[in-house]
């Protein structure tokens, strides 16, 4: 028993490094410890309860094997068979030599029922367990689709307005942080109301969803962040692109909208896009809604020059500091 001990108490403060070294043994030896602790206890009790008199120490192992074998029980509770294994193993040798010696056959009797009640304690224990466990499970998983869906437009598939503004304040940061240029386009669908009152609604909303394929389509970087911002309009956040790179997207957005041919119920929906566009390297007096508004007006003014055209936002955002300024 003793050496038992000791090598339990060994892989208890070595668990983690020998799970690394070999989890599957590691595994093992524990469950083969806790069968050889209840074989030696139970070979011991058998023993021990064949010794003539003692009568007062009989009571007190036969009542400490109860103890102990509750406890053991309890504790393999998620492992049900380890639970019956270990009953049968502290209490089974005891009941073989009393039966076949006819000593202490009340004790046997007792022995018999609790080591019946014991295992359906276990098994009920086990499902209760295990069902616990499969809830937790299910609510983590649930709880994490509806945390997804919490930041997905319904309609387009694309990511919604609240989460955007989660990103932007994230990606401003990054691009703070590594002193790299972040890019924002903003397009807002021309006479979309037409659209609709030409071909109706649902024809509007699918070329919604047909918008957003061709912006996943175009926007392929990891970085590349498309939400959609309002009714018919989209935002766009690109990280590390230069001024150049950041016109180039918007105008291929714009270019490739103006040519898109929409079939919808045997007819062809098209739509132009005006979209505006800003791009800095954020600075410590910068802020974010100054950008987003940079690029609103850039927007404004696209659709003041006639609509299906990209502006570049040419204001700053980055004031000097006040330090450096002559
Ligand atoms: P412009 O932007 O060029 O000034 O004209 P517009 O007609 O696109 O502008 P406005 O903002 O007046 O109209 C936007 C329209 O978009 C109005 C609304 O009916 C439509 N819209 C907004 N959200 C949805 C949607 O989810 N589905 C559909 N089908 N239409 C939508
Ligand atoms: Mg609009
Ligand atoms: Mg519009």
């Amino acid at each position: 028993m003793l050496i038992i001990a000791g090598f339990r108490i060994f892989q208890f403060y070595h668990f983690r490094r020998l799970n690394e070294l070999n989890k599957d043994f590691n595994t093992r030896a524990f469950f083969a410890s806790v069968y050889a602790t209840s074989i030696t206890w139970g070979i011991g009790l058998a023993y021990f309860m064949l010794q003539p008199g003692e009568s007062a120490s009989h009571l007190v192992m036969v009542t400490s094997t109860a103890g102990l074998t509750a406890g053991g029980v309890v504790a393999f509770i998620p492992a049900w068979r380890v639970s019956v294994l270990y009953t049968v193993f502290m209490i089974g040798p005891a009941v073989i030599t009393m039966t076949i010696t006819g000593t202490h056959l009340p004790v046997v009797f007792l022995f018999l029922l609790y080591g019946l009640y014991l295992p359906i304690i276990a098994s009920r224990g086990n499902r209760e367990y295990w069902d616990a466990l499969e809830n937790e499970h299910l609510l983590k998983v649930k709880s994490e689709e509806i945390e997804k869906l919490s930041r997905i437009d319904g309609l387009t598939g694309l990511y919604n307005r609240k989460y955007f503004e989660e990103i932007f304040n994230q990606q401003w940061k990054t691009a703070a942080r590594n002193v790299i240029p972040i890019s924002i386009i903003i397009g807002d669908v021309d006479y979309f109301k037409t659209v609709n009152d030409t071909y109706g609604h649902q024809a509007g909303d699918a070329f919604l969803q047909e918008i957003a394929r061709l912006l996943g389509n175009i926007m392929k970087r990891e970085t590349d962040f498309i939400a959609r911002y309002g009714g018919e309009e989209f935002v766009i956040l690109l990280l590390n692109l230069d001024t150049e790179e950041t016109l180039n997207l918007a105008e291929q957005i714009r270019s490739e909208m103006e040519n898109l041919r929409f079939p919808f119920e045997g007819q062809h929906i098209s739509a132009t896009v005006s979209l505006g566009a800003a791009s800095c390297i954020p600075g410590k007096q910068s802020q974010k809604e100054d950008f987003l508004k940079t690029a609103d007006e850039a927007l404004y003014r696209a659709k003041s020059m006639g609509r299906n055209h990209v502006i570049f936002s040419d204001k700053t955002v980055n004031p000097p500091d006040p330090e450096t300024r002559n």
